[in-house]
């Protein structure tokens, strides 16, 4: 059987990390994977989840079986994370979240409930969009067709272009939008921009599938969650995937939650048993560490104040990379215009620059980025932006 197989490419993220630790040179910098980093290049465990962790190792009595949904704990405050505590939606009983392997574990149980519900749907990205986004849905079994979004001469949105778009789109397909945080552009919709867009949403009729990985990292908790709110209170239905990689840095742990949103209670009991079914099939039940480890975060104050003080911690040191490249960029004699990079968000950028540039740089300089030139800001630091501006600087002369 293993006989006819022809090896498949290595995702290309993974392949820079492995280039970047074999490589020896003193001031390398690695700005390819997408994990926060602190200005020592390392991604710490938080303390509130170290307290969680403790917590846990004290009071967990047994590893039985939760249910395919996981925690109901859990999935009650992701929702009220998400959503707001006293959304319209949620006190009327339309939204039922589950607990998921990740964001990605997320995504694929919404893309195999997408497509038990329409196998023929068609699921809309934004051009460009997390490669692993495609490939997850064609895996689904949904075919996947892109909107405009990101323009990279103007480094903005194609507002109108996107939006020309979404009044094609019909009723039975899926449009996929960024909370927070677009990866890979680091462009996010202004709230009169998701106004409009969930104006288009509610008027054509197809439904939002809305993945927030960063909730926290750009603007703020709530900041970063007004599309799904005010897209959640103007809609029928919605499915939003949750990530708890980043904003509670449980990377490994596994966790993140897909939550469902019907137009009356019933519907949304009956379409969450249809998503149980759909995780039967994949992998039975999630993981409950990470879970509990956010539960006991999230419903204790002090601990949910420390984790609001460590997140942000984290979204401001990433803003403040992105002022500090600017800063270095200019410093170092750079004509071009970066300044771009300081008014986007989260976790990205595109540096702008072509896949030969982007190979120069890590020939010659030990620097690591994709060949898009999207930059991962959370690798940028004190001690290392000076070799990177002037590196960037002398390719671009
Ligand atoms: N969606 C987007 C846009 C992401 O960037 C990521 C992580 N890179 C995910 C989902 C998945 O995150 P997780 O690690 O929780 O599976």
């Amino acid at each position: 059987m293993f006989n006819s197989l022809t090896p498949l490419p290595a995702d290309p993220i993974l392949g820079l990390l492995t280039a970047y630790r074999e490589d020896p040179h003193p001031q390398k910098v690695d700005l390819g994977v997408g994990v926060y980093k602190d200005a020592t290049g390392h991604t710490p465990i938080l303390d509130c989840v170290k307290a969680a962790e403790q917590q846990r190792t004290d009071t967990e009595t047994t590893k039985v079986y939760i249910s395919p949904t996981g925690s109901a704990q859990f999935n009650q405050l992701m929702t009220e994370l998400a959503f707001g505590q006293r959304h319209q939606a949620l006190l009327a009983d339309r939204i039922k979240t589950v607990s998921t392997p990740g964001g990605t574990g997320a995504l694929r149980v919404a893309a195999e409930f997408i497509h038990h519900c329409k196998p023929n749907a068609v699921i809309w990205v934004s051009d460009p969009t997390w490669a692993n986004h495609t490939a997850l849905f064609e895996a689904a079994g949904l075919t996947v067709k892109t909107y405009p979004y990101y323009d990279y001469d103007s480094k903005s949105i194609k507002f109108e272009q996107m939006t020309a778009a979404l009044k094609n789109i019909a009723k039975d397909d899926v449009v996929l939008l960024h909370a927070c945080c677009h990866n890979p552009s680091g462009m996010d919709l202004t709230p009169a921009q998701w106004d409009e867009v969930i104006a288009i949403t509610a008027e054509q009729g197809f439904t939002p599938l809305i993945d927030m990985a960063y909730q926290g990292f750009g603007d703020g908790i709530d900041e970063d969650a007004y599309g799904v709110r005010q897209m959640a209170a103007a809609v029928e239905e919605l499915i939003l995937c949750s990530s708890c990689s980043k904003n509670f840095g449980l990377y490994r742990e596994r966790i993140g939650a897909c939550s469902l949103m019907a137009n009356d209670s019933v519907k949304a009991n009956i379409a969450l048993s249809v998503m149980l079914y759909v995780i039967r099939g994949i992998y039975s039940m999630p993981p409950a560490h990470g879970a509990a480890l956010v539960e006991t975060i999230l419903d204790n104050t002090e601990l949910r104040l420390q984790w609001q003080q460590e997140l942000a911690v984290m979204r401001n040191r990433i803003n403040s990379n992105r002022q500090m490249l600017v800063n270095k960029l200019l410093e170092k004699g750079v004509k071009q215009d970066f300044n771009f990079i300081a008014r986007q968000k989260g976790m990205f950028s595109f540096l702008g620059i072509n896949p030969s540039q982007v190979a120069t740089l890590k020939k010659e300089h030990s620097i690591y980025m994709v060949d898009s030139s999207r930059i991962s800001i959370a690798g940028i630091s004190e001690g290392n932006v000076d070799y990177l501006a002037q590196s960037i600087a002398s390719i671009l002369r």
